[in-house]
């Protein structure tokens, strides 16, 4: 299909083939990425995309759903099956949308939400400055101890006695240790507020049973469905049977039109996809991966947020190597090495120029990835660091760099052929 967009515009194709080869040529580190496999990549490009389906299976605003209708409940089905919830919305266009679909349900504006302050790890619909979330409600976020960089439950349970939020938010979007989830449903319980749980960067660890899911002890769970969960790009919210039809009501007509169909389907194929014995165990191997290349960047002298990891991801703390976030970032992707700038807890500096890396593995473990090139890529990353401003060596890793993504394959589908050939 991809080849034919060759005849018919040859500009965004030639655009196309230039990214797979980019995204083919490079190491992403990036944890929020990862490669979804030919059959999550051909449902999102199918002729679901043409159908509008406003509302809910049996109860749609349009004509001729005796096909989405199946497809939707199919998805909800075996998302309700792998998060063992009592009810799924599969609509959400993205993360941040399910976020505020799931207080509009929820709480009323001007109310109190707690969620994990940015700086510390937090995501921004978590009550960010920036973000509507702190301008619809009242937000007070909760910071991570700065000595340990981990939660501290004792400090957020008197945060929450003190201000008394209607709504509790557990979960990061960087954040390196396993969250625990039961203390946050207690915190929420103990003061009469709704606990919303986002695990949006885990959701894969969870379903593979790597870390305790929050459904037990959140009132509602959102989620993307394309982090380490390796589908589509969308979002998700779980909830108890008792909060069904406010969620439902929040993401239509609350807050969406119609749902993106090719979407729903896609989110079906990749949760068959993780219901597998093969997720499960490429899901541990995604934390194996995370915790070599910890080990190994410890013993380069790096500082790591927390001390290390429990997740897919790594938090470099960079102010005992004395270079900026954004200037190794930039470093490492001349040298074809693709990861972001943080903020680490703590940090003087501000969130454009912060002092910390975030890195993570979801991406390479896919392309097959294991313990001894997890080290190799600390090993770069090193290197990197310590020749910043010599371009001749970032040159010489950049081909070190390629030879290793050429014996790693990303998933066939990505190589998009050069249309001289
Ligand atoms: C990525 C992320 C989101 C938002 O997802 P988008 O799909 O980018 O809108 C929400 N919450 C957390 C914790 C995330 O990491």
């Amino acid at each position: 299909m991809v080849n034919a967009l060759e005849q018919y515009d040859p500009q965004i194709y030639e655009l196309m083939r230039q990214e797979a080869a980019r995204q083919s040529g490079s190491i992403r580190l990036i944890p929020s990425e990862n490669y979804v496999s030919k059959a999550v990549m051909l449902a999102s490009g199918s002729c679901l995309t043409n159908k509008y389906a406003e509302g809910y299976p049996g109860k749609r605003y349009y004509e001729g759903q005796q096909v989405t209708d199946l497809i939707e409940r199919m998805a909800r089905d075996r998302v309700k099956k792998i998060f063992k919830a009592d009810h799924a919305n599969v609509q959400p266009y993205s993360g941040s949308v399910a976020n505020l679909a799931a207080y509009s349900a929820l709480i009323n504006p001007g109310d109190t939400i707690m969620g994990l302050s940015l700086v510390h790890g937090g995501h921004l619909t978590h009550g960010w400055k920036v973000s509507v979330t702190s301008k619809f409600y009242n937000s007070v976020p909760y910071p991570v101890d700065h000595e340990t960089g981990r939660l501290d439950f004792d400090h957020i349970a008197d945060l929450a006695k003190k201000h008394k939020p209607k709504v509790i938010v557990s979960g990061a979007t960087a954040y390196p240790r396993e969250i625990d989830f039961e203390k946050f449903g207690q915190i929420a319980k103990d003061i009469g507020a709704y606990h919303i749980s986002d695990i949006a960067h885990i959701a894969g660890l969870v379903v593979a049973g790597i870390h305790k899911s929050p459904v037990p002890y959140a009132d509602v769970v959102s989620t993307t469905s394309h982090k380490t969960l390796r589908g589509p790009r969308g979002g998700m919210l779980l909830c108890k049977a008792e909060h069904a039809e406010k969620i439902d009501k929040a993401v239509f007509p609350g807050l969406q039109g119609g749902p993106h169909m090719h979407t729903l389907t896609a989110i079906a194929v990749a949760m068959a996809e993780a219901d597998t014995p093969e997720f499960v165990a490429y899901a541990k191997q995604v934390v194996k991966n995370a915790k070599a290349l910890a080990d190994k960047l410890l013993e380069y002298g790096f500082n790591l947020v927390s001390g290390g990891t429990d997740n897919h991801l790594i938090l470099i703390d960079l102010r005992n190597k004395n270079i900026p976030g954004r200037k190794l970032a930039k470093a490492l992707d001349r040298a074809r090495i693709v990861t972001n700038y943080n903020t680490v807890p703590g940090d003087p500096a501000p969130p454009s120029n912060p002092s910390g890396l975030r890195i993570g593995t979801p991406a390479i473990t896919t392309r097959g990835m294991r313990e001894p090139e997890a080290e190799q890529v600390a090993a770069f990353i090193n290197k990197v660091v310590e020749n910043i401003d010599n371009e001749t060596v970032i040159e010489e890793l950049e081909k070190e760099v390629l030879l290793l993504c050429s014996q790693f394959p990303v998933p066939d589908h990505f190589i998009i052929p050069n249309k001289n050939h």
